[in-house]
């Protein structure tokens, strides 16, 4: 067992998907002293971030940066465009959306949830028809906003945002599109502007590779708009004070400064990349772990292969064997962290993270742990998904993929 005061040799490989690995390069900007969040050096850290990180929500609307986990950032969308007693559609694809919906009830929305047939095993994402349907029988136009998970980090499925706007628009509806890209973004395509949303959610700790704290909402007009006559009570979320500041490069509050020269390096790192450079990096990753776990023999969460993450995937372990004593072995043994199957999923999956500051052989070493892991607790497997992905990787490189 690993003490909490032992340091083992060679890197912690944590391996959940988020909090991810953060780079030393990271690390390293983050330790420059604390500035003065008012004095003069401070607004030009705060237009490089608040201007860098639109690129990465592919928007040219305000993102907004809040000094909270990504929760908050939920508490923020829904708060600033809502009204007590509004309803919300909402869709059943995994533990974030459940945690999701749960929030919306204690801010006294009226949220309806839809599940898709079979949703209730978490395997699929996101049934536009279905919004469609529903926002098609809503003629009173009751539904102020639809609220969607795009990777839903407890499954490994992405949901298709570009056919819930068109959803939407087909149903001639004017209800909001507010999305939760918290484990998606910088990771998976994601594009606020061109997909037509009005609030999209994300946080530092998953593809910004930077520690948790801080958060983000990037918001359409139209969500601007609806903020100004949304009743549900704000404060430190209300976005129309720190949008009016921010544009002096300034928070009318102390932001968190040192996350922000992380933020700041984050950017860089992913621009000198390439974002979609990024993008195709984690596809690439993504698939070899499939080609891993299929060699393995053992099914994958996500039962849709249109909807594959490339953030995470999700391992369903043999009926008998409860998933989490295989992360216990891999933990004890190996020094390796994965992340642990939640809500219903529990005992039944673990999650093999492989984004952000993640290469061929960081998921190498991952794919073997999780090998000699799974033979450490008995289960039977069919091939090895290490030589399976080694001879993968030795054909295919990230830019070899579509
Ligand atoms: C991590 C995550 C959250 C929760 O974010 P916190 O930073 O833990 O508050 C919500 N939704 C999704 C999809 C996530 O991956």
């Amino acid at each position: 067992m690993l003490k909490l005061n032992a340091h083992p040799a060679g890197r912690h490989f944590l391996q959940i998907p988020g909090p991810s690995p953060v780079p030393d390069r990271i690390l390293h900007a983050m330790c420059h002293p604390t500035i003065d969040h008012r004095g003069p050096e401070f607004a030009e850290l705060g237009f490089k971030v608040l201007n860098g990180i639109k690129g990465i929500f592919q928007t040219k609307q305000p993102v907004v940066i809040y000094p909270a986990s990504g929760t908050g950032a939920w508490e923020a969308a829904l708060s600033n465009t809502l009204s007590p007693g509004d309803e919300v559609l909402m869709f059943e694809t995994g533990h974030f959306a459940s945690l999701w919906h749960k929030m919306a009830l204690k801010l006294g929305l009226k949220p309806q949830v839809i599940a898709s047939p079979g949703a209730e095993h978490w395997r699929k994402g996101v049934d536009a028809q279905l919004i469609e349907t529903q926002l098609r029988a809503d003629r009173d136009k009751r539904i102020k906003a639809v609220c969607v998970v795009h990777n839903e980090t407890s499954t490994g499925v992405v949901s298709d945002i570009a056919a819930v706007r068109r959803a939407i628009d087909a149903a001639g509806h004017p209800a909001l599109l507010l999305v939760d890209t918290i484990s998606g973004l910088a990771s998976a395509d994601f594009r606020h502007d061109e997909w037509g949303i009005d609030v999209s959610i994300s946080g530092s700790q998953k593809g910004l590779m930077l520690p948790p704290g801080i958060s983000f909402n990037a918001v359409s007009a139209k969500a601007i708009e609806a903020s100004k006559s949304a009743k549900l009570p704000r404060s430190f979320w209300a976005w129309d004070e720190i949008i009016e500041v921010n544009k002096t490069g300034y928070w009318p509050y102390t932001p968190n400064t040192n996350l922000l020269y992380g933020l700041a390096e984050a950017l860089d790192l992913i621009n000198d990349e390439g974002l979609q450079n990024v993008l195709a990096r984690h596809q690439h990753l993504a698939q070899t772990c499939r080609i891993a776990i299929n060699a393995w023999g053992l099914d994958i969460q996500c039962a849709d292969a249109s909807a594959y993450s490339p953030v995470l995937t999700g391992v369903i372990t043999p009926e008998h064997v409860d998933a989490d004593r295989v992360r216990q072995i891999i933990y004890q043994r190996f020094n390796m962290s994965l992340g642990t199957g939640l809500g219903k999923l529990k005992g039944r999956m673990f999650r093999i993270g492989h984004l952000g500051d993640c290469n061929e052989l960081t998921l190498m070493a991952t794919l073997t742990g999780c090998e000699m892991g799974l033979q450490l607790a008995g289960v039977k497997l069919r091939d090895s998904g290490v030589q399976a992905a080694m001879d993968y990787l030795r054909e295919h490189s990230p830019s070899s993929q579509a």
